[in-house]
């Protein structure tokens, strides 16, 4: 049986990719790592479309997002955090564990924050240091709209405008210089297609000149210290070297097909995954749906845990489950990073005869026709 894996993270990799991390590892302190480095640093500015750094650190995601709390701050600053999910509040917990003080946007699951609750939240703390926004929410695959927050953040506030990108990155539009974005971080294990372990974090000029006032205790994450080595191409510390000659072989394939191409072929994969899934008779979850992942009710009369154990033990797929009060009431699908329209079609057919087995009553072969429907119609 064939693995496969429609989870946001990991994410399938390419087979380019894994021979690659599988070369005998070299010294990352020699001018053949070093030019890898270099290259990776170029294309990561193609990824983010900025002229500004974006510096790799042997780390999660969380890890990435650390780094700026703690490189940015001070103790007793404020910042505003929107949270509509598992991830926004762990944005709002973060900041909170080093003395900072956390004003927190409250936003239902399913749902992105609002203009209005944005500028509310920024006129009631004009002297919040930044927002922090999650780009695509994962838990509950609702995109926020950060080109049309990050301008109004910039127009009423000297805050910094700082995103959570780490399964937007390569799934949506991302103009970090165009649109003003100050931080942005992603993870390796996303849109990147590689395994986990590096986190990657866009500043710009004015996130680079907040670090020369924080006196935030840090070592590790200390951002100025990665920047410092970036100058170089090289890092403070030893860098998880074959996840950086993956994550250059990853890259080369994005800059390859053309960011433009990447956003487009996630839309319409995304697209196509929730035209079988609503063609299949199942309901999808988010409002504001991410292009990264599809969260989809559970059927009324399918038991979750059977239907995930179908899944995985007779199809070989495994998805995601829902996260806290939407556990076993909502799967997510992923179709984030290396996949095809051919990839949506196999996940689509497992899904509809696991949904025969687990009882659910509709017309067998509907939801792949909705989605093949979907994709010649383009
Ligand atoms: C996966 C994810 C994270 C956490 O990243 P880790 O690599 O697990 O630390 C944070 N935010 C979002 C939106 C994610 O999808």
């Amino acid at each position: 049986m064939k693995k496969r894996l429609f989870t946001p993270g990991p994410t399938p990799i390419p087979e380019t990719v894994m021979l690659k991390m599988a070369e005998p590892i070299i010294h990352h302190r020699n001018p053949e790592f070093n030019e890898i480095l270099t290259r990776v640093n170029k294309n990561l500015k193609v990824l983010f479309q900025t002229e500004q750094p974006v510096l790799t650190l042997t780390a999660s995601g969380t890890g990435g997002v650390e780094s700026t709390f703690v490189s940015l701050f001070s103790p007793g600053d404020t910042i505003i955090a929107a949270n509509g999910g598992k991830f926004g509040e762990r944005w709002v917990k973060m900041p909170k564990a080093f003395g900072m003080n956390v004003v927190e946007i409250k936003v239902e699951w399913g749902k992105a924050p609002t203009a209005e609750q944005v500028l509310a939240a920024l006129k009631a703390n004009p002297a919040a240091k930044a927002v922090y926004l999650v780009h695509s929410e994962t838990s509950t695959g609702a995109a926020t709209d950060v080109k049309t927050l990050a301008k109004l953040i910039r127009e009423n506030s000297n805050a910094l405008v700082c995103v959570d990108g780490i399964t937007a990155v390569g799934a949506h539009e991302m103009r970090f210089d165009e649109w003003g974005i100050d931080v942005c971080v992603t993870g390796s294990q996303k849109g990147l297609m590689i395994p986990p372990g590096l986190a990657f974090v866009a500043l710009s000029q004015r996130a680079v000149a907040a670090m020369e006032s924080s006196k935030m205790p840090r070592f590790y994450f200390d951002l100025k210290k990665a920047l410092k080595s970036y100058q170089d191409n090289d890092t403070p510390w030893t860098p998880a070297v074959s996840l950086v000659i993956g994550v250059d072989a990853a890259l080369q394939q994005i800059v390859q097909e053309g960011m433009e191409n990447v956003w487009a072929r996630h839309q319409r994969l995304a697209n196509a995954i929730r035209a079988g899934v609503t063609g299949a008779g199942l309901k999808l979850f988010s409002e504001f749906p991410s292009y990264a992942v599809t969260p989809v009710w559970v059927p009324e009369g399918v038991e979750w845990k059977k239907f995930n154990k179908t899944l995985k033990g007779k199809y070989g797929i495994t998805i995601a489950g829902g996260q806290d009060e939407y556990k076993d009431r909502i799967f997510r699908i992923s179709h984030l990073g290396y996949y095809d329209e051919l990839d949506m079609i196999t996940m689509i057919g497992a899904l509809e005869l696991t949904l025969k087995e687990c009882g659910h009553s509709f017309e067998l072969g509907a939801g792949v026709k909705a989605l093949l429907q979907s994709l010649a119609s383009r």
